[in-house]
């Protein structure tokens, strides 16, 4: 089915980032539809967040629903689907979601990052019921002080190498930390990477106990029964860079998109200046600290740029968005 309205902005990725751009283009009265195929963390982070200004204690879901809510109110429009792929340029830009095919002038992108959860007898849907719930941690700058004289068990799956230094950091605070090398992880690393503090064990995990989102002991492959008051995932992170690439974006070395001091999509290979019109990015997928106060405040600067290049092509429309088809969908 085809969304008819040509949206001001169309925002892929109701994260932090999203919706707080969501908010300030609504405000300024942008029609503006945010797509979000709810796969974010903070759709499942049902522990305490410390470090967010004026949200101190309140979960991930929580804060989630406040910013949606603001965004909601503002103006903006929700809507759960997925881009799979984008074609035309700034002015009208036609996206395919699984759902729904829509329009837009100009394009956010905020698609963030994706985590790799450890491989349960190799399926890693099953870590899910766990993932960001009572006692499992994915974030050592967000989360180490949590871990205060904790025993910690550190799961790697990708290189030995950055599970030790995840470790040194979380050390600080715990009371000891093991590391688990699970799913053929290298085991490779620098001597002066481990030392006698630092108990490293290997195979794959084949059960977890527990419940309500609480970890009591994982079970490997040998049979052996690990326990930890908390399990902290150090595994891979990879930005979600596909529709970058699909628009023509360069990416850095390590694949986050490289963009000009406002946010703007710099074009592949191009120089420091030649973005591709019409697109912005923000929130993790940027090369930045991933936290959310920053992906929100990048997503609000790529707002502020947005409403002035849409004031630049005469584009202003009082009154809000209000295609009732685009009405929130949960
Ligand atoms: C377990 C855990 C704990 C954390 N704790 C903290 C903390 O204590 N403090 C802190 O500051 N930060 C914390 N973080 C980090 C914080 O969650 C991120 O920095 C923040 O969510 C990034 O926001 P974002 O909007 O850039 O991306 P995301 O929140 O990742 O949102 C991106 C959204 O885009 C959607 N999406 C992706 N591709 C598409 C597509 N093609 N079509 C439609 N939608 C799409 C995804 O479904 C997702 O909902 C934590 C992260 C994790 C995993």
């Amino acid at each position: 089915m085809t969304d008819p309205q040509l949206w001001d902005t169309l925002i892929i990725g109701g994260g932090p980032a999203g919706l707080a751009a969501a908010l300030h283009l609504a405000f300024h009265h942008r029609s503006v539809l945010v797509v979000d195929r709810g796969s974010g963390p903070l759709h499942h982070i049902r522990t305490p967040i410390f470090n967010l200004p004026g949200f101190t204690g309140k979960s991930g879901q929580e804060i989630l629903q406040g910013l949606e809510q603001e965004a909601l109110k503002a103006g903006a429009r929700l809507t759960r689907d997925s881009i799979e792929q984008i074609e035309g340029s700034a002015g009208h830009f036609i996206l395919k979601g699984k759902e729904h095919t829509y329009h837009a002038r100009t394009l956010l992108i905020a698609t963030g990052i994706t985590r790799h959860h450890p491989l349960i007898d190799g399926d890693y849907r099953t870590w899910l019921p766990y993932a960001g719930k009572g006692n499992t941690f994915y974030c050592p700058d967000c989360e180490a002080p949590a871990l205060l004289g904790k025993h910690v068990v550190v799961i790697e799956s990708v290189k030995l190498k950055a599970a030790l230094s995840t470790a040194k950091r979380i050390m600080e605070f715990a009371a000891t930390v093991r590391v688990l090398l699970t799913d053929g992880a290298d085991a490779a690393h620098p001597e002066t990477y481990l030392d006698d503090s630092c108990e490293v064990i290997q195979g794959n995990i084949t059960a977890v106990e527990g419940e309500n989102g609480v970890v009591e002991a994982l079970v490997l492959e040998s049979g052996t029964r690990i326990t930890a008051d908390a399990y902290y995932v150090s595994n891979r992170k990879l930005p979600r860079n596909q529709l970058v690439q699909t628009l023509g974006g360069d990416l850095d070395e390590r694949g986050h998109p490289r963009t000009g001091p406002r946010g703007q999509l710099i074009r592949q290979d191009g120089g420091e200046e030649d973005y591709i019109e019409g697109i912005w990015v923000a929130g993790d997928l940027l090369p930045q600290t991933q936290q959310t106060t920053i992906a929100m405040g990048s997503g609000n600067k790529s707002a502020v740029m947005i409403d002035q290049y849409l004031t630049q092509q005469h584009i202003r429309q009082l009154g809000k968005a209000q295609d009732a088809d685009n009405a929130l969908k949960t």
